[in-house]
């Protein structure tokens, strides 16, 4: 069986980033007037992900996807041609309506775990140094998009050898971020009483 195909820009390993990197453009893939977006800063939190929501580039079984603070991301060229893919989703991704390429993810809600964080593809970006992927998100998701699911084995042992370990939700680190801030948010966070 060939080699699973997760995701371009790890498919040939991954490249570490670098610490003093303070951001890029992304661009979209329109060859004529592209959208083109300010990152003002260094991404967090990199990683691969399997869900049916993020944008895929070609042929790839994940998404490649960071975050960083809203207040860094600025629309800087051809803005008219964004839209929301789908405005009730918890993450809004603005997408450019002509090549399709998600520019940026932003969330509305300012109870979510997450407000404040826009998701970016740092793919787009001709720079190099930003954060590297760490882990993959929502591996078994791949399966409700078309992937076989008897590859699964391959795909999991692909990404533990990229050294990108597996999870089928967010990273342990993540998901302990949002239970925290749902358990302040409902007066239950642990005190040390
Ligand atoms: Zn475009
Ligand atoms: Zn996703």
């Amino acid at each position: 069986m060939t080699t699973p195909q997760i995701h371009p820009s790890v498919d040939n390993g991954v490249h570490p980033g670098k610490e003093s990197f303070a951001g890029g453009t992304l661009t979209c893939q329109c060859r004529d007037h592209p959208v083109k977006v300010r990152v003002g800063a260094q991404t967090a939190h990199n990683h691969v992900c399997g869900c049916s929501k993020c944008w895929k580039p070609k042929g790839a079984l994940f998404s490649m996807v960071a975050v960083v603070p809203r207040d860094k991301v600025s629309v800087v060229e051809n803005g008219d041609k964004l839209a929301i893919v789908d405005a009730s989703a918890t993450i809004q991704r603005h997408a450019c309506k002509a090549c399709g390429v998600h520019m940026y993810g932003r969330i509305e809600d300012k109870g979510h775990p997450f407000y404040g964080l826009d998701f970016v593809h740092t793919e787009l970006s001709s720079e190099q140094g930003w954060s590297a992927p760490v882990f993959a998100a929502f591996v078994s998701s791949i399966i409700e998009t078309g992937a076989n699911p008897a590859n699964m084995g391959a795909v999991r042992g692909r990404l533990n050898e990229l050294g990108l370990p597996p999870y089928d939700c967010l990273s342990p680190a993540l998901m302990d971020a949002i239970a925290t801030h749902v358990a302040k948010t409902r007066g239950t966070l642990y005190t040390g009483a």
